[in-house]
């Protein structure tokens, strides 16, 4: 039950805004993860992470040198950040995570390296997912996610393929739960996580930002607000909620936060096409197909539940 697994968390083009996110876990916290709180998750270290690991220099980079080598297994490989084409690089090279023994490591090569001999891989953020912000146009670094690195096909030693939770960054508890999901299907205590055809979990990324919405009512009643700070859906304001699969827009934390839910439209930033269209311009209104859609859905919708309310209750 409580088998020793390792988690390498790797960063590459990112901001590490993933990892500020994923600190602010609260269900359940990473401290809990960590210290052995939670019986069924006892047994994970944290053995390689850039910004919140002691060691440093030759120490640190060791850990990857030694991890590929098969002394740190079984291990989960988390990415944070995209993964660069270093063909496009020249003489030069664009991500580098450390050195040993005066050899660069590449990102593409550790990861490559680290994908052949780990238990699973989940990618944080939609950076490493699918690209991101390194991957926007007119991407100059041929930045691109671990799914598209090792393909939709790869599989971990567990026979699970990459998992995905995007966002720009993700909810922290997205990133926890589904860590703590793939280590207890680990230890066969639970299912695999279901994934969508983007490899997310679909419990967490099942429906859109617009249906979770908590000022959808707004929407509902037809009311828009045109300027920020006024009342009202914030569609017209560019709101992406309507494209995209997050579960952020009510509560981000412990029932706090929310993107909409604190007057900001939904910038569509767990989208696998995030940053560039249809999720920028940022202010511009989402396609009008996507509202055609969920008005006709709507309307059907509200006339079957208008009628199911006439018919006579059968207890
Ligand atoms: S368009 Fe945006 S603000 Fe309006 S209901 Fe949908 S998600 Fe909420
Ligand atoms: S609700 Fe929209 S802006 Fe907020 S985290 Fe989700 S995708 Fe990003």
């Amino acid at each position: 039950m409580s088998e020793r697994i390792n988690l390498i968390w790797l960063e590459g083009q990112d901001c590490a805004g993933c990892t500020i996110s994923v600190k602010q876990a609260s269900n359940p916290t990473l401290i809990d993860v960590l210290a052995g709180a939670l019986p069924p998750l006892r047994g994970l270290y944290l053995v390689y992470h850039p910004t919140l690991m002691f060691e440093w220099g030759d120490d640190a980079a060791r850990v990857i040198v030694d991890a590929i080598d098969g002394r740190y297994d079984p291990f989960v490989m988390i990415l944070e950040g995209a993964i660069p084409d270093e063909r496009r690089a020249g003489d030069g090279v664009f991500c580098v995570i450390g050195e040993y023994e005066g050899n660069v490591l590449k990102l593409d090569e550790i990861v490559e390296r680290l994908a052949k001999r780990c238990a699973a891989a989940v990618a944080v953020g939609t950076c490493a997912s699918y690209g991101g912000v390194p991957h926007g146009n007119p991407n100059p670094t041929g930045a691109r996610g671990l799914l598209d690195f090792l393909g939709k096909g790869w599989k971990g030693a567990l026979g699970l393929p990459v998992i995905c939770v995007p966002g720009c960054p993700p909810r922290a508890d997205n990133i926890i739960q589904t860590l703590g999901h793939a280590v207890l299907a680990a230890r066969g205590v639970s299912p695999p996580p279901e994934l969508d055809e983007m490899h997310r979990p679909r419990s967490l990324y099942g429906a859109t930002a617009h249906e979770l919405c908590s000022i959808c009512g707004f929407y509902s009643g037809g009311t828009d607000a045109h300027a920020f700070g006024e009342r009202g859906c914030l569609g017209a304001l560019g709101c992406k909620g309507i494209i995209t699969n997050c579960n952020a827009s009510s509560s981000w934390m412990d029932g706090y936060g929310g993107c909409t839910e604190t007057g900001v439209p939904c910038f569509g930033c767990a989208h696998p096409d995030f940053p560039d269209p249809p999720t920028s311009p940022f202010f511009a209104k989402a396609p009008a197909s996507a509202f055609v859609k969920e008005t006709f859905a709507g309307t059907v919708g509200h006339i079957k539940m208008g009628l199911a309310r006439l018919r006579r209750r059968k207890i």
